[in-house]
């Protein structure tokens, strides 16, 4: 009867905290001061390895803690497979029996069940020959069966904690994620909280680019092997099956693939599908330096923090889109005035630090109201359209071509003299004056200022006023003709 309140208060000790470890200890403490034994240990079975280690223990020999236990050997792994308390009355008569205490005479080996699947082992060790009468068996064996059951509650709690920080993560990601617009901010930010919350060795987002996967940003301790911006093609296995069937994949060991790994430590690895309103966008990639790193259980909180990515990453696109939309001209798709008002400042700065040099070419089709009273505006918008269309094709992929206003546009030429902008505006003048219009059976002409830092201006303004004038000058000098600005402080201190 006392026996049994003593099991009962043991009992509730254990079921008394959901901490692991503080589990675990109170077992073993119960184990060695209630039953009076000097060696107790929790073995636990490593379901991949089929190998029983030592998870926690009170009395062992030095080092000995760091064995593992194959099924079956010892008394221990006896125990595990039997599902079976196994007795060594006396070990040096048991051939199974394997050593973890000099002192040892005795040894108990009550497997620990979830139902009936084995988890680990009580090992319960005496200095005496034949220390567990029939009774202490069948005690400690109810007592392990009340441990069985702290030990899943244990796990199932720390699985719930970590569901719960999960949680919070996605919680976390959501409200962080929305407030940030800036993708390349947005990228950075993303990799750091899902690390954090997943407690992953490294995180990366791949973005899908035309036909190749590009790395856009990543957080962690690994060694990466490509670096930030590396791409490759979407074709490239295992990508392409999950870009295309949408499938998160997990690889558990990635040892003896080091071909495909793109960092040297990584041992296991998950990559989700970045999908938003059914495109795919892009893979996200958490990988742990440890093999097996990742469970079927994690991946429901994974998919959903790679849902508010693609969420957050596809706004972030709208976003980016919609600037760009600000800088363009509706009609034409060229650059529009403040993107010109911003860049020739760029543009001036940079002529200004390296010397190099740059130009500005102001140019306006002739007679334009003439030209849309004779064949309509329709036809009208269709000529800037074509002439936006020549000179965006005549200069080179770094000058920039903007509508200015109206029929007017304004060219930025970077490292380019005046003499040199004079040219170009001369060869833009010649090709529309022998350009075809469509629909308009007559030439179309167009006339041309240039200004160039720093010979007719170090500003914006005095940049674009003696640009502005050289046009002025060549419409009164009768059109289709380019003139060379002169400086317009010159125009400022002679008006
Ligand atoms: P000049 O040779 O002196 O430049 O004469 P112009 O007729 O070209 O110049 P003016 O400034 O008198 O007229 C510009 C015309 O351009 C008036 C306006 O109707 C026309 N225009 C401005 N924007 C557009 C547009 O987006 N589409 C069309 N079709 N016409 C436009
Ligand atoms: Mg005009
Ligand atoms: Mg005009």
């Amino acid at each position: 009867m006392n026996k049994i309140a003593v099991l009962y208060d043991a009992g509730q000790a254990v079921l008394s905290t959901f901490d692991l470890d503080e589990v675990l200890q109170r077992i073993l403490g119960i184990a060695h001061d209630y039953f009076h034994l000097r060696n107790v240990a929790i073995m636990l079975l490593d379901q991949q390895s089929r190998e029983l280690y030592v998870r926690s223990q009170i009395g062992w020999d030095k080092g000995q803690d760091t064995i593992r236990l194959p099924l079956g050997h010892g008394i221990t792994g006896a125990a595990a497979v039997k599902k079976q308390p196994v007795y060594a009355p006396d070990v040096s008569k048991d051939e199974r029996y394997f050593c973890s205490a000099k002192t040892t005479h005795s040894e108990l080996a009550i497997p620990l069940m979830l139902r009936d699947e084995v988890v680990g082992v009580l090992d319960c060790q005496s200095e005496r020959v034949n220390h567990f009468d029939d009774e202490t068996i069948d005690l400690l064996t109810l007592f392990s069966n009340q441990a069985s059951i702290a030990l899943q509650n244990a796990r199932l709690y720390s699985l719930e904690r970590q569901r719960a920080r999960q949680l919070q993560a996605i919680n976390a990601i959501a409200q962080q994620t929305t407030a940030v617009l800036d993708l390349e901010e947005l990228m950075r930010r993303v990799c750091e909280l899902v690390q954090d919350a997943f407690r992953v060795s490294h995180v990366s987002l791949f973005l899908r680019e035309e036909n190749d996967l590009v790395l856009r940003a990543h957080h962690g301790t690994l060694t990466l092997h490509i670096p930030q911006g590396g791409r490759f093609p979407v074709g490239n296995e295992p990508w392409a099956s999950i870009l295309a069937g949408n499938r998160t994949g997990i690889e558990s060991d990635l040892g003896n693939a080091p071909a495909t790994k793109f960092f040297a430590e990584s041992a296991s690895r998950v990559r989700i599908p970045l999908v938003s309103f059914g495109q795919s966008l892009g893979v996200l990639a958490l990988d742990s330096s440890q093999a097996d790193a990742f469970r079927d259980g994690d991946l429901q909180s994974l998919e959903s923090v790679a849902d508010i990515c693609a969420t957050a990453i596809q706004n972030a696109h709208y976003v980016e889109r919609v600037k760009q939309l600000a800088y363009l001209d509706g009609l034409t798709g060229i650059f529009n005035r403040r993107f010109f008002e911003l860049r020739i400042l760029e543009e001036i700065e940079r002529a200004r630090r390296y010397g190099t040099g740059m130009a500005v070419i102001m140019a306006d089709i002739d007679q334009f109201k003439r030209l849309n009273d004779e064949f309509g505006h329709v036809l009208g918008d269709e000529v800037l359209r074509q002439v936006s269309s020549l000179f965006h094709q005549q200069v080179r992929k770094i000058d920039v071509v903007c509508r200015y206003g109206g029929e007017e546009f304004a060219i930025l030429l970077t490292q380019t003299s005046a003499q040199h902008a004079v040219n170009i505006a001369e060869k833009l003048r010649k090709m529309v004056a022998d350009w075809q219009f469509p629909g308009v059976p007559r030439t179309v002409t167009i006339s041309a200022g240039a200004a160039a830092f720093p010979d007719q201006g170090t500003t914006r303004d005095e940049l674009v006023k003696a640009a502005d004038n050289a046009l002025y000058a060549a419409k009164q000098a009768g059109r289709n003709r380019v003139c060379l600005g002169v400086a317009s402080r010159a125009y400022g201190v002679g008006l």
